[in-house]
Order: structure tokens, then C-alpha cells, then sequence
């Protein structure tokens, strides 16, 4: 058995490893690298393998940095099937569409602005066709049910309880058991069951996005968005709340169902405006069935109902409902797209609503350095939007509450509980300083073989 990691090494994103074993050649994950934009196009672009030799893919779930380069993958040759869940077989044809439509939308704008200039224009990286034919190379697979793939491989999935359908993938070939986290859950989540833990691995690639951070307990979110909530009402103010589609928006969807249902919060209209987060949401209507979701959670729709059909959501789909909710008078909770300001509705929202002090922008993600959401979050008084200074009047308040990643002390908790057949782990899917801070501390719990793989780095694991 042999693994070279091509991604998602030393960064967050562009999750991507080869694994040679048992006369196959297979990927786990294939992910788009996300970044400053001629680095990232370049590093799409090169696929340091051949894409006709490779024999299966498997893919541990539907987020863009995991899912994004397989359109890649198949217009360049490979012909091979994309096992994944069924979750995620459907979130990834939301996601990979969005993903096309965004590239071809930001190619046109960059051709566009660049007309004059005398510069090359730019191809997308693949179009709405090109990721439509990959996804007819989809097979699913449920959770715990082994896959031959010839030679002696078999692939095993297992909930990691990171988002709706999101997999660890086993690999059983040439006498050794390797699996690999793909994003990794947090033992105490909103929605989710904590990650399952696999017996008798003996070689673990691991994900370490927060290996030296704590997140705050997630009891905590109740009483954080009252909190808010309360205010507004109290000030007829709107609450814009930026939101990634997958998971995030459903996480608040729910906890502010639940406030509502128990008359802990008043009555406040609540509108989910963004196509791709509806669409999202129906698929986690359609596996309402424990598929991955916690039992406290299952207990709650199993008695009161799908939180996601409440009365008061309304779910928004067209440009012009969402312009109109500029005239509505406040209060209401506006979620929508994209989860950092970088485009989406929540632009206009923000446009319209920031200069009121009865605003509040509830920041619920990660803010990366650059974006709109980094501004407001920082406390910037003038941002830009649409190309024009917009004075901030508002309030803007962050949540660190919320998170789909495991933090230091699950990522821990984890590996500790796989047992004594471990005996060799890897890195991945970190910056630098949490990466390597978590191998600090599995060195220190007295793991041996604790590595953090370089970009194109193989190893041989032996059999
Ligand atoms: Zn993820
Ligand atoms: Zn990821």
C-alpha cells in the first residue's frame, strides 16, 4: 500500500490523496483548491497523475474543497466511478452546478473587465455540461456496507458526522486497514451524531483544521441568538446573517425553530433567501430518516415535527421576492448567501440595511482575511459594496459557537479511541500552525509516527 497526497496539505483546502493498493490505483477526494485567484486557477489546473490510469474514486462529502475538482478529473480522461453517499450524491449535484455557474459567471467578469487591457482571457475551469457528465459517474454507497474494488481492495464508509452524508473512507487492502477522516465532526453537534469510530485501523489520514483550538460548547448557541433575536424584535430591526448553504443555514433554521416552538423567543418572520440553501434544505427534508442526524435531534422532528417546513420560514427563490424584502419593515431574520459577503444576495441586504443602527449582521462562520464579512467583523465604520462606500451604522456581532469541524480536544478524543492497532498517522486538511501544533500534541500522547505530508509526497505503508 502506497499514499501520496496531491492537496490539502499544509492548507485547508484541495483535499486530494492517491492511494496505490492491492493492484488499484484510487483517489480519495478531489477537491478545488480555493485562494487568490491565479494560484488556485494554476493549481486546478495541474493534475500531477494520469487521470485515465486511476481506477475509483471515493469521495468523503459534498463540500467544494472535497467534491469541486472531480469535473476536473473526468474531462481529462478518467472513466472510473465516484462512490459516495447518497447525501452526498445529491448535495454534490447543488454544489457542483453552483460551483460551474460560478466560474463561468466570474470568467465572463474577469474577460469582461479585462477586454482592453490586452490580457489572455480565461477559460472556467469546467462548465455547467462538464459538471453534469461527471455526475453521472456517481455510484452511492450507505455507511457500513463493504465494496469490492477488485484486486483485494475493499472500501468501507463511516459516518464522520462533519455534514449532511459526509463519510470516512476505509480502506482494506494488502493486509492493512487505513482510514481517512475527510472532514471530521465534533463529538457534541447541532444537527449531526458524533463521528464513529472504526475498529482495527492501523493507519489514520486525518484532518487537523482546528488541532490547537477549542471551540466554545455548543449549549451556548441557545442563548446567544435569543440574545439577538430579543434586541431586534425589541428595535423592529433586521438581523442579516451571512450563511454558508450546507448545514450552517439548517443549524440556525433549527435552533431558531426550536426557540420559537417553546415560546422562548417572540414571533419574528424568517426568511431563507438564497436558491442554493433552499435547495440544500431539501435534501435534508428527503433524509429525515437518521440518516446521520443526532438521536436528540431525531427525538425532536419524531415530536414536534421537520423543523425545516415550520410555519414561519419562509424560503425565497426569486430575484424579485428578495428585493422586495428591502420594503418589508423589521423586524425579520434574513439568512442568505454567500457565508463571507463575497457576493449573493446578502450583498443588497446589506446594502439596503447597514446604514440603520437597528441592524444586526450576526456573523455565524469563518471570515477569511480579504472578504467583506473580515471588514465588518474587524469593525470597519465604511465598507465597500457593489464598487460603492457604504457606511456602517449597524451592529455586527460574531458567534464563534458554530462549527462542523472537530476542535483539538474531538480530534484527540477520536484518535484515542481507535485503539492499539494504530500505529501511524498523518496530517491533512490544516494550515501550518494548526497542523503542526496538533502533532505536538499526539507526539506528546505518545504516538510515534505522527507525519505532516508535503505536497506530492508518497509514503510506503507496507503490507
Ligand atoms: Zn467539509
Ligand atoms: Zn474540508
Amino acid at each position: 500500500m502506497k499514499i501520496t497526497f496531491y492537496g490539502g496539505v499544509g492548507e485547508v483546502t484541495g483535499s486530494r490523496h492517491l492511494l496505490e493498493a492491492g493492484g488499484r490505483k484510487m483517489l480519495l477526494d478531489c477537491g478545488l483548491f480555493q485562494g487568490h485567484r491565479a494560484e488556485a486557477i494554476a493549481k486546478n489546473k495541474t493534475i500531477p497523475f494520469d487521470p485515465a490510469g486511476m481506477d475509483a474514486t471515493v469521495l468523503s462529502h459534498a463540500h467544494i474543497d472535497h467534491s469541486g475538482g472531480l469535473p476536473i478529473l473526468t474531462q481529462r480522461g478518467y472513466r472510473g466511478a465516484i462512490h459516495c453517499t447518497l447525501a452526498t450524491r445529491e448535495l454534490c449535484a447543488i454544489m457542483l452546478m453552483d460551483s460551474a455557474h460560478l466560474q463561468q459567471h466570474d470568467a465572463l467578469f474577469f474577460n469582461k473587465k479585462h477586454a482592453k487591457s490586452g490580457r489572455a482571457p480565461i477559460e472556467p475551469l469546467y462548465t455547467e455540461e462538464q459538471a453534469e457528465s461527471c455526475l453521472r459517474s456517481f455510484q452511492t454507497l450507505p455507511y457500513h456496507s463493504p465494496l469490492a474494488l477488485g484486486g483485494t481492495v475493499e472500501v468501507t464508509l463511516y459516518n464522520a458526522a462533519h455534514v449532511l452524508g459526509s463519510a470516512m473512507i476505509q480502506v482494506r487492502a494488502d493486509g492493512r486497514r487505513l482510514l481517512f477522516t475527510g472532514d471530521l465532526g465534533r463529538r457534541r453537534a447541532i444537527l449531526m451524531e458524533p463521528p464513529e469510530l472504526p475498529k482495527g485501523v492501523d493507519t489514520l489520514v486525518i484532518e487537523s483544521t482546528y488541532g490547537n483550538r477549542v471551540h466554545e460548547p455548543i449549549g451556548l448557541v441557545e442563548g446567544q441568538l435569543r440574545a439577538v433575536i430579543e434586541r431586534a424584535v425589541a428595535e423592529k430591526g433586521k438581523i442579516l446573517i451571512p450563511s454558508f448553504a450546507l448545514e450552517r443555514t439548517q443549524e440556525i433554521l433549527f435552533v431558531i425553530e426550536k426557540l420559537s416552538r417553546h415560546g422562548e423567543i417572540p414571533a419574528v418572520p424568517l426568511y431563507v433567501d438564497s436558491p442554493m440553501a433552499v435547495n440544500i434544505t431539501e435534501v435534508f427534508n428527503r433524509h429525515m430518516d437518521g440518516f446521520s442526524f443526532s438521536p436528540e435531534f431525531l427525538d425532536y422532528v419524531a415530536r414536534e415535527g421537520n423543523p425545516f417546513q415550520f410555519r414561519s420560514v419562509h424560503y425565497v427563490r426569486s430575484p424579485q421576492e428578495s428585493m422586495s424584502l428591502n420594503d418589508l419593515p423589521g423586524p425579520m431574520i434574513v439568512l442568505s448567501a454567500s457565508g463571507m459577503c463575497e457576493g449573493g444576495r446578502i450583498l443588497h441586504h446589506l446594502r439596503n440595511n447597514l446604514d440603520k443602527p437597528t441592524t444586526t449582521v450576526l456573523l455565524v462562520g469563518y471570515q477569511a482575511e480579504g472578504t467583506l464579512g473580515r471588514r465588518l467583523q474587524r469593525g470597519d465604520r465604511e465598507v465597500p459594496i457593489y464598487g460603492f462606500p457604504q457606511k456602517v451604522e449597524a451592529r455586527v456581532e460574531t458567534m464563534h459557537t458554530f462549527s462542523a469541524h472537530a476542535d483539538k480536544d474531538d480530534l484527540l478524543w477520536f484518535v484515542g479511541r481507535l485503539g492499539p492497532t494504530l500505529k501511524r498517522i498523518f496530517l491533512v486538511h490544516g494550515d501550518p500552525a494548526q497542523r503542526t501544533a496538533f502533532q505536538g500534541r499526539l507526539l506528546e500522547a505518545g504516538y510515534r509516527d505522527v507525519q505532516c505530508p508535503q505536497f506530492g509526497q508518497a509514503f510506503e505503508l507496507g503490507a
